[in-house]
């Protein structure tokens, strides 16, 4: 008989992304001995990443061992070095934060296990949660990049939670780079002003000793050459002694303006991870997450619709669920393909005829340095044809065209062109760094 747990694992398996699934859930082991009386033992490969699988997955592993064995089952989370027994996970997990995390700057809300994973986020997941795990801040400092409303602030806070978690005597500080720069203004300022060191001092202990710093939009630094030069010493008193910062900006980190070269090296001398715009899958699962949240029941085709609809960041998303939410509340109606259409009115009318073709077009062979005739002219030179599969595929992704409608507006080429591009594009844009760091700016240039 095939064992309770490896059925689990196939279910796993198929809802996750690859890397998350080798990463977190293929070398668990499970004894089944205790499951007549409603137990399983699962057993990880240490005891940190029981506690990290309990924390961030315990809920989702319990639904599903529910499911296969079809009655509760206590999961107890034990690691495979036998003298750590993770503490059994009997009720779904909260977040025991230890230090206020008010205090520090962290937002309750913004944990893992509020973050949805797909393949937009997953290398920023697993790095992020790879970094709130360790000790010896392997990936110095982290940087994730991302465009608008992508969760990198969430993202973010989620490593300070977990970190905090994993150690509760840690010094953690969560701050925007915007509050760093008026703080750091502010003092200087009485400092010249009335020669008050006394605000100097303060700016600078907040910094002291700290274990892990998170600065939110590190863009905001553009130009700040002041500003710099003292993160730039908050930096050297933390990197080099092995103390783990993260930051996050909407900018490429090379590209933010005037940005000193030393700081900019620094910054990118860790690791850079990407936040990409959810695709399809992820923006379904977020709406369902988002709906159950609210103790709203979306049937599975309302999500696929609005999910197709709003393409470009997970606050749209949220938007919509929210206002979903407060119509058939108000109407006392269920949620179904009509009232949710009637609720988001306004939504689809301005996201379908927000962004055209032929602005499409334009931005991309402006920024190729094209002639706009070029997009719908046969020539195949490669650059042409490159910059003419780049506008294709951004067509389909942030207009409702269809692939012929698309197609006869680039002079009429057949729909299964556009596919290819598309196709095409949506693989090198997984490997292809330069054509994925295009992509982010064309988008942003697009939708605004
Ligand atoms: P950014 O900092 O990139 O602009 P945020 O982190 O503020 O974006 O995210 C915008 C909103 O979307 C937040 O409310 C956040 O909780 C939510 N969100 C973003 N990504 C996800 C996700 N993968 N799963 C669930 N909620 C998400
Ligand atoms: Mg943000």
């Amino acid at each position: 008989m095939q064992s309770i747990w490896s059925t689990c694992l196939t279910k796993l398996q198929a809802q996750t992304a690859p890397e998350i699934y080798r990463n977190w859930f293929s070398d668990i082991d499970a004894d089944e001995s205790e499951i007549e009386k409603g137990r399983i033992r699962l057993k990880a490969s240490s005891s940190a990443k029981a506690k990290s699988l309990q924390m961030n997955y315990g809920e989702r592993i319990s639904a599903i061992v529910q499911s296969v064995f079809g009655k509760p089952v206590e999961i107890l989370w034990q690691s495979q070095e036998p003298e750590h027994i993770a503490a059994p996970a009997k009720t779904a997990p909260t977040v025991a934060v230890v230090q206020k995390p008010a205090s520090i700057g962290l937002l309750p809300n913004l944990t893992f296990e509020n973050l949805v994973s797909g393949k937009a986020n997953q290398l920023a997941f697993a790095a992020a949660l790879r970094v709130a795990n360790s000790t010896n801040a392997i990936y110095n400092p982290m940087v994730i990049y991302g465009g608008v409303g992508l969760g990198k602030t969430h993202l973010m806070h989620a490593i300070g939670h977990l970190f905090l978690k994993n150690h509760p005597g840690a010094k953690v500080l969560c701050i925007s780079a915007q509050q760093y720069l008026e703080e750091f203004t502010g003092a200087i300022h009485q400092l010249k002003n009335s020669s008050n060191e006394q605000a100097m001092r303060k700016f600078e202990s907040k910094y002291q000793n700290l274990d892990l710093l998170l600065v939110d939009d590190i863009q905001s630094f553009a130009s700040r050459t002041g500003t710099q030069a003292s993160f730039f010493q908050v930096f050297e008193n933390m990197v080099p002694h092995g103390k783990q910062i993260v930051m996050t900006s909407d900018t490429y980190p090379r590209n933010i303006k005037d940005l000193q070269e030393r700081f900019s090296s620094r910054m990118t001398q860790g690791l850079i991870v990407e936040i990409e715009p959810p695709e399809l899958e992820l923006r379904i699962g977020i709406l369902h997450q988002k709906a159950a949240n609210l103790n709203l029941e979306m049937p599975d085709n309302v999500a696929e619709v609005i999910a197709k609809h709003l393409k470009s960041n997970v606050r749209e998303l949220e938007g919509a669920v929210q206002q979903i939410h407060a119509f058939t509340n108000f109407h006392q109606v269920p949620v179904t393909l009509d009232t949710a259409q009637q609720a988001l009115r306004d939504v689809f009318r301005t996201t379908a005829s927000h962004v055209t073709v032929e602005e499409i077009q334009k931005i991309v062979s402006e920024h190729y340095n094209l002639k706009l005739t070029e997009m719908q002219s046969k020539k195949r030179s490669a650059p042409i044809a490159k910059a003419r599969q780049v506008a294709m595929y951004l067509a389909k992704e942030l207009t409702q065209k269809s692939l012929p409608e698309i197609g006869a507006l680039f002079g009429g080429r057949d729909h299964t062109t556009v596919l290819y591009a598309t196709k095409k594009i949506t693989e090198a844009r997984r490997t292809d760094e330069a054509l994925r760091h295009d992509l982010h700016i064309l988008e942003q240039r697009i939708k605004n």
